[in-house]
């Protein structure tokens, strides 16, 4: 199964893109955590793309595609794959459709989280990301068993600073203008999936498990 999973910032594509690949049980390629991992170890990508990270502006093209470019060498193609948050833009979409098309590995869908804007807002803010393995939590909706520890590896919660409220605001716009147009450009490929992404995480998850029955 080759999957896209694309939607507003705080859509939920974390939660759903772990769910996701272990049912399929294919890799997953998360760009933002790539970049997250390179801004925490200060690499020169990081450093360059910290500041880009953290206005909840859109990393410049080159370099993401670069770091998509590595992650497809160093994935066995043949078991599928999931990515989330990217492509963010339609530069990045004509790029990897280009790239997956030379590769024989055309994509099977793409999946559109669809979450209502106040409700993006709510969850932005309760969002808490462990500081070391990533897994996600929510203050009110998904919190820890302890507060502020990470369930899965014991590590310290912390808040993204781009889950702050004016960054959030940023990254909706950064949204509206750079990547919704990717709902025009994969409808009419017809790999799109709209979901309703409202709700709690296993029941988002069963409409996409749903819309992906008849996919091998
Ligand atoms: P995410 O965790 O997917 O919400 O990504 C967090 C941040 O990483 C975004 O707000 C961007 O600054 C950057 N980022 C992630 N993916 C991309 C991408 N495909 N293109 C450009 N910037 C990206």
């Amino acid at each position: 199964m080759r999957l896209l999973l694309i939607g507003p910032p705080n859509a939920g594509k974390g939660t759903q893109a772990g769910l996701l690949t272990s049912k399929y049980d294919i890799p997953h390629v998360s760009t933002g955590n790539i970049l997250r991992d390179q801004i925490a170890r200060e690499t020169p990508l990081g450093l360059t793309a910290k500041p880009y990270v953290e206005n909840g502006k859109l990393v410049p093209d080159e370099l993401v595609m670069a770091l998509v470019a590595s992650a497809l060498d160093s994935i066995d193609l043949d078991r599928g794959f999931l990515f989330d948050g990217y492509p963010r833009n339609v530069a990045q979409a004509e790029n990897l459709t280009e790239v997956l098309r030379l590769k024989g590995k055309p994509l099977d869908a793409v999946v559109l989280l669809q979450v209502d804007e106040d409700q993006l807002v709510k969850r932005a803010t309760g969002r808490r990301v462990c500081s070391k393995c990533s897994k996600t939590y929510h203050v009110s909706f998904n919190p820890p068993q302890t507060e502020n520890v990470c369930d899965a590896c014991g590590s310290d919660l912390i808040q993204r600073k781009d889950d702050q409220p004016e960054t959030v605001k940023s990254r909706l716009e950064v949204y509206k203008n750079q990547t919704e147009p990717l709902v025009e450009y994969f409808s009419q490929q017809g790999t799109l999936k709209p979901i309703d992404g409202s709700g709690a995480p296993d029941e988002v998850f069963n409409r996409v498990v749903e819309a992906l029955k008849d996919i091998r």
